[in-house]
């Protein structure tokens, strides 16, 4: 049997929200009377969310458990869920509900409208402290701008993939995963579409600040090489400046002038490029650590247990 939706949700200690996930969405797919499935990766949960994920998938044969032997990150576990998926289209949802069920039934009219990927802009969001929203926001227009490929802004991973598309995914083997940029860089007919972002219906985030800006840094060091550009820049203001600068001291010297004498001047451009230099290795140092995780060729992740991998081909 063939199945129209696959809906993945990835689980880090949700207990309190597992069964509302499950009723909410189980009504909304019911309502277009065609085939799903929902995939619900345990991404290393400690919480009694994977005791939870199997007493559903007894209850219900649609649900369907991909658990992982440890935490292996919010963009691994929506990336294994891809891998199990096996709907003609794949959708992408939070666990907290904070990407309501219901708009799944408006991503899949723009799908049955001929679009490829249809994803959800978040118009106004519920329940978020002033630091989150700003942090955010600061962070899809940093990387509008830095990246090569053009994110849509204010869009999560919240969204609807045609099997097209979850294919060419799935190819894309690469160790430190930003989806969203994935998706973008794919192409095929895109559209978004607006939704309101709602509070969480239980628990707290699972996405600290350290999270966050790994996934920031992910996302730049995945899409853009400004940050390498960034060194020769300064380079070249700096190797500008001494060129200015020596002929510039050495008349107003032999001229007499007492300016420019003494440690100082030389001390601050020395901690000035000494700074410069450290930050240019230390960006360096991200890139060659992450051809080095490149390199190893490590699964994405290692699941404890998982439905049987079926052929996608179709
Ligand atoms: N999540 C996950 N692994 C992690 C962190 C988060 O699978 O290491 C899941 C989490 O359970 C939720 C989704 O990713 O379903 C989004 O996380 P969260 O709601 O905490 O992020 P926020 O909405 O606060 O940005
Ligand atoms: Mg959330």
């Amino acid at each position: 049997m063939t199945i129209t939706y696959s809906i993945i949700a990835p689980i880090f200690n949700e207990l309190e929200n597992i069964s509302a996930l499950w009723q909410r969405v189980s009504q909304v797919m019911e309502s277009t009377g065609e085939t799903w499935e929902l995939i619900l990766v345990d991404d290393g949960c400690t919480d009694g969310s994977t005791e939870r994920i199997r007493e559903l998938a007894k209850l219900d044969s649609r649900v369907k458990p991909v658990i992982f032997a440890r935490n292996f990150g919010h963009q691994i576990a929506v990336t294994a869920g891809l891998d199990y998926a096996r709907g003609r289209a794949v959708v992408i949802i939070d666990a907290d509900l904070q990407d309501p069920p219901e708009v799944i039934l408006e991503l899949a009219a723009k799908w049955k409208e001929g679009y490829e990927v249809v994803y959800a802009v978040r118009a106004e969001r519920e329940g978020e402290s002033w630091f989150k929203l700003a942090t955010a926001s600061l962070f899809y227009r940093l990387i509008y701008r830095i990246t090569d490929v053009k994110i849509p802004l204010d869009t999560g991973d919240f969204r609807l993939i045609d099997r097209k598309v979850v294919a060419v995914m799935n190819s894309m083997r690469e160790k430190h995963r930003f989806l969203r940029g994935m998706s973008a860089w794919i192409g095929f007919k895109q559209i978004g579409v607006e939704y309101k972002r709602a509070a969480r219906v239980a628990g707290v985030t699972k996405y600290p600040l350290k999270k966050m800006f790994k996934l920031a840094l992910n996302a730049i060091t995945g899409f853009s090489y400004f940050p390498l550009q960034v060194a020769t820049y300064v380079g070249f203001i700096a190797a500008g400046l001494a060129i200015v600068a020596i002929p510039l001291v050495a008349a107003l010297r032999l001229a007499g002038s007492h300016f420019f004498e003494g440690q100082t001047t030389t001390l601050i451009s020395v901690l000035f490029l000494g700074g410069v230099q450290l930050i240019s290795l230390g960006v360096l140092g991200e890139y060659i650590g992450r051809i080095y995780d490149e390199v190893k060729g490590r699964p994405l992740y290692v699941v404890s247990d998982a439905p049987e991998r079926v052929a996608q081909d179709e």
